[in-house]
């Protein structure tokens, strides 16, 4: 932008909020160029609202003036969804981080966006109460994000998505109109359903303002274990007879030999195998998720289990569970690059699905470590690799290509939870197909201009 219309553009921001919370300055930009994706994009301005009142004024500024708007929570997307590629306006929603109203009775929750997943939980835990989707990034990401993304963890393949909790919103659209979605009451049959409208739309039609959640019971019993396989195939099996049997886990997650491997070059863990599965049963009484957890051990030893180690105190379920939330940061250490994708496909496919996994790294010469939430279907993939290598990069792009087409040929999906953004963004429509036509007609119904998020998804 010529310098003129930058000062120009400054004088107009500042005049809808405080100049203090309207950022112009390169290094106060640069921050916000990124997400936990190698996208990266400038905007031309930061703003940072404390009120639905001041998202109102800014979205109405940016649709008079044709500017794009990205909304920001933490940042930590892992599609490019949160990179302002088009430049424009990041809003960032973190001073809006209020939780408003926490509801025992009806077991909802009224939060502002900027409300960090775990503080979300630490303040709900005195009452037992919690807001189950527990993404792996819960220290930091937002409601907001986690609403935008659908977002979820390990424990959705008991408790589902951040989608299944969503019982209210306040929206500001693409045109700057407040909208409230959805009611208080616990079931509705009037109308769309424009909150599933939203979640998972990736800031594409407007700016969440206000999210009700619904809330679970904490659960006060847990039995786990860590169960061995000699190959992934067999412990993909193991998986499929464990939710085919409605033992209902809370945690069922997968780790292949490659990651247990590098896993253990930065942390003290107790789990090895060709293939591991973490799996954990929660309840309100103990004798229940013991028993619950010895049938699934009964299965996995039926399924070709070589050994089982169980959990029996607090501290040796939290060291299970170091172990799994360590695979991330740890491959991220062992290579410069990761191509982390998450397809998810049917229960029944998951054996087929790795076998797939295997051929692709074999057929495309790139080492590929995976680990997921196998009990919902969710792989993680993760391409080990170094971005700075042209010629792998171009092998991790059709090993990318090949994993996309293996799980749509299974009936799955592109992606579980970490949403399109920019890095899928071209294969949205191999899964979807004309419904792309559909979510274009959606967008520009809630945003005529076409300033919200411009850029992602389809
Ligand atoms: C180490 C690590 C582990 C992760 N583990 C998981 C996991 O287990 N499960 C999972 O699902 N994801 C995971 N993620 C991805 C990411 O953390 C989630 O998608 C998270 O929900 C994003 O929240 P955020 O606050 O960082 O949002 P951001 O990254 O800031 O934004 C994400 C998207 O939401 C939009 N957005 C943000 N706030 C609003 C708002 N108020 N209104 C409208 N749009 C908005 C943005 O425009 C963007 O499109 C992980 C990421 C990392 C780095």
């Amino acid at each position: 932008m010529a310098c003129g219309g930058k000062e120009r553009m400054k004088a107009g921001l500042e005049s809808l909020i405080e100049s203090g919370r309207v950022l112009t300055e390169p290094e106060e930009l640069v921050t916000y160029a990124y997400d936990a994706t190698e996208h990266r994009c400038l905007p031309e301005a930061v703003l940072r609202p404390v009120s639905e009142e001041e998202v109102v004024r800014i979205v109405r500024y940016a649709a008079e003036e044709g500017i794009a708007v990205t909304a920001r929570g933490a940042g930590t997307s892992l599609s490019g969804c949160a990179v302002p590629c088009e430049g424009g306006i990041v809003i960032d929603m973190n001073l809006m981080g209020r939780i408003k109203a926490v509801d025992e009775a009806n077991r909802l929750a009224t939060v502002e966006p900027g409300v960090v997943y775990g503080r979300l939980n630490e303040e709900l835990s005195s009452r037992g109460l919690f807001f189950p989707p527990d993404p792996g990034s819960g220290s930091v990401c937002t409601i907001g994000g986690m609403v935008s993304t659908n977002a979820s963890g390990i424990r959705a393949v008991k408790y589902g998505t951040t989608r299944d909790y969503v019982q209210k919103l306040r929206v500001v659209t693409g045109s700057g109109e407040v909208v409230e979605l959805g009611s208080l009451a616990p079931k509705s049959s009037n109308g769309y359903d424009l909150i599933g409208l939203f979640v998972g739309s990736e800031g594409t039609l407007g700016v969440v303002t206000e999210i009700t959640l619904r809330l679970k019971k904490r659960p006060t019993s847990f039995a786990a274990a860590s169960v061995s396989f000699g190959s992934m195939e067999e412990a993909g099996r193991a998986v499929g007879r464990i939710i085919a049997r409605g033992l209902d886990p809370s945690v069922l997650e997968l780790m292949d030999e490659a990651t247990l491997r590098v896993v253990k070059l930065y942390q003290d863990i107790d789990v090895e195998g060709r293939a591991v599965l973490l799996m954990e049963m929660d309840g309100f009484t103990e004798e229940a998720v013991k028993e619950r957890l010895e049938e699934a051990v009964r299965i996995c030893t039926g399924t070709g289990a070589v050994e089982v180690k169980r959990a029996s105190t607090e501290s040796e379920r939290t060291a299970l569970w170091r172990a799994r939330r360590a695979a991330f940061p740890s491959l991220a250490r062992y290579r410069p690059t990761l191509v982390l994708e998450d397809v998810t496909v049917p229960i029944s496919r998951l054996p087929e699905m790795l076998a797939e996994i295997e051929r692709i790294s074999g057929a495309h010469g790139i080492e590929i470590a995976t680990f997921g939430h196998a009990g919902d279907g969710n792989l993680h993939p993760t391409m080990l690799v170094d971005s700075r290598n042209k010629a792998e990069m171009e092998q991790a792009k059709e090993a990318m290509d090949d994993l996309f087409r293996s799980a749509l040929a299974l009936g799955g999906t592109l992606t579980g939870e970490h949403g399109i953004g920019l890095s899928k963004k071209a294969y949205s429509r191999l899964e979807h197909g004309g419904a792309i036509e559909v979510m274009e007609q959606i967008k520009k119904v809630f945003d005529p201009k076409g300033i919200m998020n411009p850029g992602k998804g389809f």
